[in-house]
C-alpha cells in the first residue's frame, strides 16, 4: 500500500497537474451532447482511439438520437463490433435513445443524476459527459486515473467509486481539469508499464517511484 500524501503534498500535486495541464479536454471526437454521451458509452474498456475509429459510420448513419431510436439492432451491432462488450452496447445505445425520446423529448438530459437513468450510463460515464460538456466540478475515476491517484498516495480505496470520492474530497476545486489532466497523465506519461518517471514532474511527490527504480 503507497504511503498517504499530506495536505501540503496534496495541494502542491494538484498545482501542478493543473500547470502542466491547463487546457486539457477528452481525445474523444464529438461535436454535440449525443455525440459525446455515445462516444463515452462506447469507451468504457475500450480505448478512446478505437471508439474514434467507430464513431465516424455510427455517427452519419444515426446522426440524431430520434435515428438511433429505430436503428435495427444488428445493424448498431455491425457498426461497433470492434469495441468490447459491443452486444451490450448496441443494446444499451438503442434503448438510452428511446429514453431520451420518451422522458427528455430527445434532448440530452445534462444532470448526473438524470443521466445515470439512462441504459448502460453508470456514474463514471455520467460525470465524463458533464465534465467535458459542461464543466462540472465532477471526477470520474478511470483505469487511469485510479493508477495516478494510487500512485501518489491520494487514494488506497480498492474501487473507483471510493477513489473518486478521495479525489473529491481531496481535491475540491477544478475538479473537470484535474480529471482531464490525470487521465492524460495516466495514458502517456505515467503509465501501467514502464511509467515514464525519468522527468516526471510529480517525480519528489510520487510514494512508487522506487518501484521503478528512478
Ligand atoms: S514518478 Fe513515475 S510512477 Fe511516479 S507519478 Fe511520475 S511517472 Fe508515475
Amino acid at each position: 500500500m503507497a504511503k498517504k500524501a499530506t495536505k501540503l503534498e496534496i495541494q502542491a500535486i494538484k498545482k501542478l497537474f493543473l500547470e502542466n495541464y491547463p487546457d486539457s479536454v477528452t481525445e474523444l471526437n464529438y461535436t454535440n451532447a449525443y455525440e459525446l454521451l455515445i462516444a463515452v458509452m462506447l469507451s468504457a474498456q475500450c480505448t478512446d482511439k478505437r471508439v474514434n475509429l467507430i464513431t465516424p459510420k455510427l455517427f452519419s448513419a444515426y446522426p440524431t438520437v430520434f435515428d438511433l431510436a429505430k436503428a435495427n439492432l444488428d445493424d448498431v451491432k455491425t457498426f461497433i463490433n470492434t469495441c468490447s462488450f459491443f452486444n451490450n452496447k448496441a443494446k444499451n445505445l438503442i434503448t438510452m435513445a428511446n429514453q431520451i425520446i420518451d422522458n427528455y423529448g430527445g434532448k440530452i438530459p445534462l444532470t448526473q443524476k438524470e443521466l445515470v437513468k439512462l441504459a448502460g450510463v453508470g456514474q463514471k460515464t455520467a460525470n465524463v459527459v458533464m465534465l467535458e460538456y459542461t464543466g462540472a466540478n465532477l471526477m470520474a475515476v478511470d483505469t487511469h486515473v485510479f493508477r495516478v491517484a494510487h500512485r501518489l498516495g491520494l487514494s488506497n480505496a480498492k474501487t473507483a467509486i471510493k477513489t473518486e470520492e478521495e479525489l473529491v474530497k481531496k481535491f475540491k476545486t477544478d475538479l473537470h481539469r484535474l480529471h482531464q489532466a490525470m487521465v492524460l497523465f495516466g495514458r502517456y506519461r505515467c503509465k501501467a508499464i514502464n511509467p515514464l518517471c525519468e522527468d516526471c514532474f510529480l517525480k519528489s511527490y510520487c510514494k512508487s517511484k522506487e518501484r521503478f527504480k528512478v
